[in-house]
């Protein structure tokens, strides 16, 4: 049994604008405020307040948030204020449950069954309106499919509406293809998510029946980041509303994000209009970041005319921290590092997040925080080694490692690049951006891994992708959040890091209308007011490691920038004496060409004259790493790559570097206890 909360003591736990939203149990409310204000916090109390007054029962309120994560939290949130059994969903979850239940009595027999594969059968459509798209074109079809049915536009109302909409397509095109997607899956008895907001919304528009008895079922509603609605949501919601007036809206229009997949803050903007009685509060105390974080949130939004400014009401933190770095590499790099200390200065690993502009960027900071040891958990978007990009190129790794002949002669950056050009891949970035351009980023960070592992043969390298994609699967509930901006919406870290801002990466290439740089914008304010205490901004000038250094921040950080630590370019390893002057044989001074040859710096012929002891030493000391590490051994370091160390006695990092394969991370990592090692037989 659980206690019934006293209405008092919610409302003792907020400020009195919030109050004021929580004590208007019925009727129309608006909350318009800024980030981190409470309005998450406040419907959550109103939701409870209600239930606890009697003013609603909890079966008879429905609370829509935005992702699942969001709905989960609300019920928890819900449950520890002591209130049970109200219904907190997404609009797609609540369109399902309530489709299954009334479709029968509407329609008759089983709703259609949802379509699983929407990327296929986009590719079918397409083929039908005889085009022949690539992949990444068929992903673009699929967005403005999905477009189309956010924004309530018929296929042949398409051309019309798209007019202006800057796409690589003939609108005739995809109208056609619209058309046709829409023609296969009916022809199947499929239904998209959309249709099932949709065929729910037209259910209860064209029964009474139906309607009465859901209006009679549910009696209060709350949209939670409602400035994101998009027209198909709102015609479901007006559909659960009827002309009745129980509806509570919170959002912030300074955090609309969504424009693109047909999302618009009008309705929250709008709500006014549409029910003047409304009860509207606005909140400017911001309870979740320190006064350094939202100056700085405040900043980002210096130039946008009609912003609610915020106020903050925590104690001071440490400033924003601002880094430059020479490239993508050292900015994860330096971005785990900081990561390994704040864990070890006490902040949860779950209470990190690394926020990034697009999903592609995951891969470099998946490989630095396997390196630096730290856990970690990726939201939104497809894990690294789950994309198909990805997969595909595994395979064709493994195939080549088969094959037998791959771990010799070439070293295996170049055996990586060679396998993936055969997909189309070249070193150099195509000059498109979207899905071409995540997938050339997945295929890039493949490479810069093999290049970060060059002491590895192929099959080693294979045998690591394995490991990797595996360990990603364990749950990994303590581990630090990687996720885009876009996925990071109403949430909240006590430190967060907000990478890559780059013009180009924020706002992104394509944005091109004055709408579409001010979206960016609003993705930079959602970033900042996620934190805390903690905020690091980063960027890096140059793509890879040794390119040139061309780029620059982003414009949105213009004036905001201070304390500017610029990474001086970091004591790089030199890759593997490619292109420079030939490796020789210590022995007998032959060129040498075989990677194993130029890891050991001899002709695998000519004798060893290596310290055993030293070798036996370095094994145990590898073995005993790898343990604490929890990875192979071959991760700490080859057999090889012992052997040279054992043969060639480094007695400095120099040394130790002119051993290929012994890249920046590993020197990081072991380069000292190495060195202490070989000092210590010496
Ligand atoms: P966003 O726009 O990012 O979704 P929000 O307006 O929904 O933010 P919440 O997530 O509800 O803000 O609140 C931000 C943080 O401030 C939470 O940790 C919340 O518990 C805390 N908070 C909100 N209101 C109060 C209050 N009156 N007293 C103390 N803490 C509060
Ligand atoms: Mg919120």
């Amino acid at each position: 049994m659980h206690v019934v909360p006293a209405p008092d003591a919610l409302l003792e736990a907020l400020d009195p604008e919030q109050r004021a939203a929580v004590e208007a149990v019925s009727g129309p409310v608006c909350i318009l405020a800024g980030a981190g204000t409470g309005k998450t916090r406040t419907i959550t109390h109103r939701a409870a307040y209600a239930v606890a007054t009697g003013a609603v029962a909890p079966s008879a309120l429905l609370a829509v948030t935005f992702t699942a994560r969001a709905a989960g939290e609300m019920r928890t949130r819900l449950r520890q204020l002591g209130v049970e059994g109200v219904q907190a969903r997404t609009f797609h979850a609540a369109a399902m449950k309530q489709l299954g239940y009334f479709w029968p009595k509407a329609v008759g027999g089983a709703p259609p069954n949802l379509l699983t594969n929407k990327f296929q059968m986009v590719a079918n459509a397409a083929a039908r309106a005889r085009l022949r798209p690539g992949t990444s074109e068929i992903r673009d079809l699929l967005s403005e499919v999905e477009w189309a049915a956010s924004t309530l536009t018929a296929p042949e109302d398409y051309v019309a509406r798209a007019a202006g909409r800057g796409l690589p397509f003939e609108a005739a095109d995809v109208a056609a293809v619209y058309a046709a997607y829409r023609d296969l899956k009916t022809a199947q008895g499929l239904a998209d998510f959309d249709d099932m907001l949709l065929y729910t919304a037209g259910i209860l528009e064209e029964h009474q029946d139906v309607a009465a008895e859901f209006r009679d079922r549910y009696r209060s509603f709350v949209v939670d980041e409602y400035q994101d609605v998009t027209p198909l949501q709102q015609r479901l919601l007006d559909a659960w509303l009827g002309d009745r007036q129980d509806l509570c809206v919170v959002g912030d229009a300074q955090q609309t994000i969504y424009s693109f997949t047909g999302a618009t803050p009008q309705y929250l903007l709008g709500f006014r209009r549409r029910f003047p009685q409304a009860t509207e509060v606005r909140l400017v105390r911001d309870y979740r970041s320190t006064p350094q974080v939202v100056e700085l949130a405040n900043g980002v939004l210096s130039a946008v005319p009609e912003k609610l400014e915020l106020h903050a009401q925590r104690p001071e933190g440490p400033a924003p921290r601002f880094e430059e770095h020479t490239d993508e590499t050292a900015e994860a790099d330096a971005v785990a590092s900081r990561c390994r200390e704040l864990i070890r200065s006490g902040v949860a690993a779950a209470e990190i997040a690394i926020l990034y502009r697009i999903n592609a960027q995951s891969a470099g900071y998946e490989a630095a925080l396997t390196n630096a040891g730290v856990p970690y958990v990726v939201r939104g978007g497809e894990r690294f080694f789950e994309r198909p990009e990805v997969r595909e190129a595994v395979l064709l790794l493994r195939g080549q490692a088969r094959a037998g002949d791959a771990d010799l002669p070439e070293a295996l950056p170049d055996a990586v690049a060679s396998v993936l050009a055969v997909r189309g891949w070249t070193a150099e970035p195509p000059a498109s951006s979207g899905a071409v351009r995540e997938r050339w980023e997945s295929l890039a960070a493949l490479h810069r891994l093999a290049l970060d592992l060059s002491d590895m043969t192929l099959t080693e390298f294979v045998a690591e992708l394995d490991e990797r994609a595996t360990a990603q699967h364990a749950p990994a509930a303590a581990g630090v959040t990687l996720a885009s901006l876009h996925a990071a919406k109403g949430l909240e870290w006590d430190a967060v890091f907000l990478v890559g801002l780059v013009d180009g990466t924020l706002p992104l290439v394509h944005a091109d209308t004055t709408e579409q740089v001010e979206e960016e914008r609003r993705l930079l304010y959602v970033g900042v007011t996620r934190a805390r205490e903690h905020l690091s901004l980063s960027w890096a000038l140059a793509r890879a490691p040794g390119g040139r250094q061309t780029r620059r921040p982003s414009r949105f950080l213009d004036g905001l920038v201070r304390g500017v630590v610029s990474k001086a370019p970091p004591p790089r390893a030199p890759r593997a004496a490619r292109g420079s002057a030939p490796v020789t044989c210590r022995i007998c001074a032959a060129v040498l060409n075989a990677a194993v040859d130029k890891k050991l710096g001899r002709c695998a012929g000519c004798p060893s004259d290596r310290d055993e002891a030293l070798f036996e030493q370095l094994r145990e000391w590898r073995a005993d790493r790898a343990r604490g590490l929890g990875q192979p051994a071959y991760c700490v370091f080859t057999d090889a790559t012992l052997a040279a160390i054992a043969e060639q006695l480094p007695t400095d990092v120099a040394g130790l570097v002119s051993i290929p394969g012994i890249g920046q991370s590993k020197l990081d990592k072991f380069g000292d206890e190495v060195l202490a090692l070989v000092s210590s037989r010496a």
